[in-house]
């Protein structure tokens, strides 16, 4: 998606902004890169980010920029279905948090600057440890100390099921699940310009002018023949 927007507000332009930047980012880097690259274009400094903070800043641009919350659909063994409603507002806050290890230092949670370009397999567990690894701690860290300072989102869901009362766990992972659904919105949002561009013969500028949800009824109008 390169078009420029025409007649669209501040609001709807930062909107632009960070889907342009995930559409140039899709096909060219990994799930950590594009998570940046939309971080950084919301106006966030990765760097130096938590990777918790991160996760709760997702939730919150996936709402700004859809409309709605991220709602993974759980499934019990006894065949019952619910849903889960991720927002910030329903996720736990982050913690600022540093694991003290002994006298002299600690190990902190990992910021998305930590994480990138690290060697495979052990080793790249190991340069984590020493990039986040603060003072000289009197322990060494070990990869099970980053249970003790990690807020973020991504492992096991627990919930109750309403049916059967079973406790079943699911597991979850917000970075993923945000960045699989603005690509479908980005998929939708393009979808919608093709359809009216092929329907109606507008041009791509009068298209983008259009606010998102007349775009899209129009679109569908388009498609159902109505
Ligand atoms: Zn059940």
């Amino acid at each position: 998606m390169t078009r420029t927007p025409a007649g669209t507000g501040p609001a709807e332009l930062a909107e632009f902004a960070v889907l342009a930047t995930l559409a140039g980012a899709r096909e060219r880097t990994t799930e950590l890169g594009q998570v940046i690259a939309v971080l950084s274009a919301a106006g966030h400094d990765p760097a130096d980010l938590p990777v918790a903070t991160g996760d709760r800043l997702l939730l919150a641009l996936y709402r700004d920029l859809t409309g709605q919350d991220i709602e993974p659909v759980l499934t019990c063994g006894c065949g019952e279905f619910s849903t889960v409603r991720l927002g910030a507002d329903t996720v736990p806050p982050p913690r600022p948090r540093t694991a003290v290890l002994g006298r002299g230092g600690g190990l902190r949670q990992p910021a998305y600057g930590d994480l990138l370009g690290l060697p495979p397999g052990e080793s790249g567990a190991a340069e984590l440890l020493r990039r986040c690894t603060v003072g000289h701690p009197e322990r060494p860290p070990e990869p099970g100390d980053f249970e003790a300072v990690d807020d973020s989102l991504a492992g096991p869901l627990v919930f109750d099921c309403p049916a059967c009362g079973a406790e079943v766990s699911y597991p979850v992972d917000v970075q993923t699940l945000v960045l699989r659904g603005l690509l479908t919105l980005l998929d939708e949002l393009d979808h919608d310009v093709h359809v009216l561009a092929s329907a109606y013969g507008w041009d791509l500028a009068a298209i983008d002018a259009l606010p998102r949800d007349r775009r899209r009824r129009l679109a569908a109008f388009a498609v159902g023949g109505g």
